[in-house]
């Protein structure tokens, strides 16, 4: 059950109402210090055991039960995401969200410690989180973040659940989350006074390569193939032109075109929205190209297929005798290299062409294309 929903009616009640003791275990040590506290506050006699346990080796299992996916005073952005992206979180937060009650995610705990350095030598009040830490330290920086000494916390995705700070005005992800299920979960901390709340996304396609080991260790099946659309789909939301609210909406079946954004996501507010145009033709050509490329080549990358269909004359193209491919430079009038790259991305998001996933004992994450 998402925060807010009534986990804590299901055993403060019982406990009320029984004269005896109520053993309760929570699963994560920053939802005990919140409910620990929250009972405290009510006047309820409580007390509690921590054991120093790595939350992240946990495999929580939760089943949602979903609240409707539209909040309308949550507002989306996407961020294309320069370097390392820390400068720009910097700047965003300096000139955007000075002096308010914010979270940062990030997916690896050195990410979150670098970040949280790199905004306190910017002058920016920070904390940072992650499931590695011991005990009193999460202890420390959950309360410091929660009354407010701490305006900024930094966190990997082990921080959150049961978390019930209202005042979170700006929840950012410095990487795009696995799926938009996680997505949802993690900026529903936001905005929960009902309150303006700002959601951003720092996205760079790359980085989408950085789930592909994992999904590729998954045996084959369902699973692996429900992973590898939830991560098509995550990145669909950050590509494609349509209305972020609208994308998120239609994705949990909570209705689609007909939800009223009102200029509250980038997209809307931009003015630009898509329109349809027929890339058909270009998209079967791409597919031959990878075809007759993998002939001369068996290790075809996204970024070879676009120097050859664009009719590069560079080292990496000519070495391979690829300008002798049929579609050599197909491309080279209708697309700039980066509007042919963003053209590839979204064949390869819309299982057009394929990818052979990386395994997790490869050096290089970077999957091959196959047509
Ligand atoms: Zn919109």
């Amino acid at each position: 059950m998402p925060t807010g929903s009534g986990k804590t009616i299901c055993y403060a009640v019982p406990a009320l109402m029984k004269p005896k003791v109520t053993v309760v275990i929570f699963p994560l040590l920053a939802l005990l210090l919140d409910q620990v506290e929250r009972m405290r506050s009510q006047g309820l006699n409580f007390c509690f055991f921590m054991s120093d346990m790595d939350e992240a080796e946990r495999e929580i299992q939760t089943k949602v039960i979903r609240q409707p996916s539209n909040r309308p005073n949550l507002l989306f952005h996407v961020v294309a995401k320069k370097a390392d992206g820390k400068e720009a979180i910097v700047s965003l937060v300096k000139k955007e969200f000075p002096e308010q009650c914010d979270i940062i995610y990030c997916v690896e705990r050195k990410d979150t410690i670098d970040i949280a350095y790199h905004l306190k030598t910017a002058g920016v009040n920070a904390v940072f989180f992650h499931a590695g830490m011991d005990v009193k330290s999460k202890q420390e920086t959950v309360e410091s973040w929660k009354l407010g000494a701490a305006h900024f916390i930094y966190a990997t995705v082990a921080f959150g659940m049961g978390i019930n700070k209202p005042d979170v005005r700006f929840v950012v992800h410095h990487s795009m989350p696995k799926d938009l299920e996680s997505y949802v979960q993690e900026y529903g901390r936001a905005g929960r006074d009902c309150n303006d709340a700002h959601c951003y996304i720092f996205f760079r396609f790359e980085e989408r390569t950085k789930h592909l080991p994992n999904i590729s260790s998954l045996p084959d099946g369902d699973r692996k193939w429900v992973s590898l659309n939830g991560l098509n789909d995550m990145v669909k939301y950050c590509i494609i032109p349509v209305c972020r609210r609208q994308q998120i909406a239609s994705y949990f079946g909570d209705g689609g075109a007909g939800i009223n954004c009102d200029k509250s996501c980038d997209i809307c507010s931009s003015g630009n929205l898509e329109h349809p145009i027929d890339f058909s033709d270009d998209a079967i050509q791409i597919l031959n190209c990878v075809d007759s490329m993998r002939q001369l080549q068996p290790k075809v990358t996204t970024k070879l297929l676009v120097l050859t269909f664009h009719g590069s004359k560079s080292n990496a193209v000519i070495s391979k005798g690829l300008e002798n491919v049929n579609e050599y430079g197909k491309g080279k009038n209708k697309f700039s290299e980066k509007g042919l790259l963003k053209f590839i991305q979204c064949l390869i998001i819309k299982n057009i062409v394929h990818e052979q996933l990386p395994s997790a004992n490869e050096n290089s994450t970077t999957p091959y294309l196959e047509e």
